[in-house]
Order: structure tokens, then C-alpha cells, then sequence
């Protein structure tokens, strides 16, 4: 566990959220603020600063928070009317925490891909 990483604290159950999804190495919860209808968080239950450092250093577990972000889009029922799956990575992308996430984010139309300011 990373000293004072909020989504650590989340993992050791010592703050709580809103789980939809979970597996052995994998946890999937709500978004405390979300962005559209459908706002699920997925993490690696180890800490890695973002996509990129979790994939190189474990192939495998990067797979399997891709494949959990699929299973979450299907269970809250936007697997057919399209989801989005973001991983934000350093200040230009207002990465807020650094324990790597995916954003699935879905259930009404999500515009363009990238919005300025
Ligand atoms: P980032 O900007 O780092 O890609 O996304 C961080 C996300 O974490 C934000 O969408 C924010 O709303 C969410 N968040 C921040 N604090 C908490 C919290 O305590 N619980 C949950 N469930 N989400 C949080
Ligand atoms: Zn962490």
C-alpha cells in the first residue's frame, strides 16, 4: 500500500465505496462525483501510478482491469449502447489521483472525445 493513497485506503477498506464489481486483484466502484449516468472507477488492488507503469510491470493484471471494465459495463447495462473507458495519465489529463483507474463511463451520449479548458 502507497502512503496516503486514497484508492489504497479504498482497497484496505479504510475509506468506504459504493463496490459494483470485484475480483481477486481487481476492484471496480462508483465515482464519489460522476460524470454521466454510468461512472465506474476499476483499479488494480496494487498500486501503480498509471496504465502505462501498471502494464509494464504486470501485463497480465493490466488485461484483467480491462476485462473487469468490460464485465462492469455489461452488469450496469451499457455494454450495447457504448461506454467509454478513459485512463487519465499526468497534469495535461487532470490525473487527480495517482493509483492507476479506469473511468467507464456511459449511459447517454458522451460527445467529443477531448474538451479544452
Ligand atoms: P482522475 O482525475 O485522477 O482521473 O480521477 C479521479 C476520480 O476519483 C475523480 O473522477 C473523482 O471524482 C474520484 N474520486 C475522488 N475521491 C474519491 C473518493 O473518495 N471516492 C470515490 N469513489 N471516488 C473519488
Ligand atoms: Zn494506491
Amino acid at each position: 500500500m502507497a502512503d496516503n493513497c486514497l484508492f489504497c485506503r479504498i482497497v484496505a477498506g479504510e475509506i468506504p465505496a459504493d463496490v459494483v464489481h470485484e475480483t481477486g486483484r481487481v476492484l471496480a466502484f462508483r465515482d464519489i462525483t460522476p460524470k454521466a449516468p454510468v461512472h465506474v472507477l476499476v483499479i488494480p488492488k496494487d498500486h501503480y501510478e498509471n496504465a502505462a507503469a501498471l502494464a509494464a510491470a504486470d501485463p497480465g493484471l493490466a488485461g484483467e482491469v480491462v476485462q473487469v471494465a468490460g464485465a462492469v459495463a455489461a452488469k450496469e447495462g451499457v455494454a450495447e449502447s457504448g461506454y467509454r473507458l478513459i485512463f487519465n495519465a499526468g497534469p495535461d489529463s487532470g490525473q487527480e489521483v495517482f493509483h492507476v483507474h479506469g473511468h467507464v463511463l456511459g449511459g447517454q451520449p458522451l460527445g467529443a472525445l477531448t474538451g479544452r479548458g
